[in-house]
């Protein structure tokens, strides 16, 4: 995402994330693929099998810890207080939460983090969209709520729980340049809620303002979308639910984008994604 555009709100800020693409190739037919690719791509473009490159190949063996990062304790606390700020700019409801919370625990169990203690919220909202925050946090909107089945949803939430599982906007934290300040405050917290000093709620503040801690890279995306489509599966849900979601979301964007938020725009390569989708299932049925 770029940094002019970081005004816009939070909840958008992460659909991009749950929308923006992937740049490896897959499935996808050679022509369709040279259209799509990115310049590391071209060259391997060139040769008959690209379609069965691995995209996933970067993340098959990846261990996960909290190693070099904020402990968990801490995230813990950092998701608390994310959270808090969260329900200051959003409107949360109970409505559809059930829901979320069965299908989101299922698939939590089926993580790769699955001890963490997950808690999903409601997002009263016209737009499209989820996000995570770390220590377990997952949001979605009712719009999402409506649009989506029960394995599309379920697709959703196995993806921002990959975010949770990777770590992934804990390493963003770090490279920021407040990373020392507020894990040392976070340190110095002995209780998880009210205490947090002022300058570290001023800080945390304007982290979900600013919606940083939700946008995430394009490998993150595809690492998410690994974890998410392995999770489901282990889970029990139809891994096929992602496709199918990718698909709705993508005629919702032919239909009226601003449901989407503005980052999809940016991020046109949803087609990848399906294909890498395919690609995966493919690998899973095969063995
Ligand atoms: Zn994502």
């Amino acid at each position: 995402m770029k940094r002019k555009n970081l005004r816009f709100n939070f909840v958008a800020a992460t659909l991009a994330a749950l929308l923006c693409a992937t740049t490896a190739p897959s499935l996808i037919p050679i022509q369709s693929h040279l259209l799509l690719s990115a310049p590391e791509n071209h060259a391997r473009a060139t040769t008959a099998f690209v379609q069965y490159d691995d995209p996933y190949s970067d993340f098959r063996n990846a261990r996960y810890s909290n190693a070099g990062l904020l402990n968990e304790r801490n995230e813990v606390k950092l998701g608390l207080q994310l959270h808090r700020e969260v329900t200051k700019k959003f409107r949360l409801t109970d409505v559809g939460l059930d829901r979320v919370e069965r299908l989101g625990q299922r698939c939590a169990r089926a993580s790769l983090r699955p001890n963490l203690l997950y808690k999903f919220h409601v997002i009263q909202s016209r737009e499209i969209n989820g996000f995570s925050l770390p220590g377990g946090h997952v949001y979605v909107t009712t719009a999402l709520l409506r649009l989506a089945n029960d394995d599309e949803l379920a697709s959703v939430l196995a993806h921002e729980i990959g975010h949770i599982v990777a770590r992934h906007s804990l390493k963003t934290l770090k490279q920021s340049q407040e990373y020392d300040e507020i894990a040392k405050s976070l340190g110095e917290l002995t209780g998880v809620v009210g205490d947090v000093g002022r300058d570290l709620g001023v800080a945390l503040g304007q982290i979900v303002g600013q919606g940083f801690l939700a946008v995430h890279t394009r490998d993150e995306e595809r690492e998410a979308d690994f974890l998410g489509v392995r999770g489901m599966t282990r889970a029990r849900f139809d891994p096929q639910g992602m496709i199918t979601m990718f698909q709705k979301l993508q005629r919702v964007e032919e239909q009226d984008a601003n449901l989407l938020g503005t980052l999809f725009s940016d991020h046109p390569d949803v087609q990848e994604r399906i294909a890498n989708t395919r690609y995966e299932i493919a690998r899973m049925t095969r063995r």
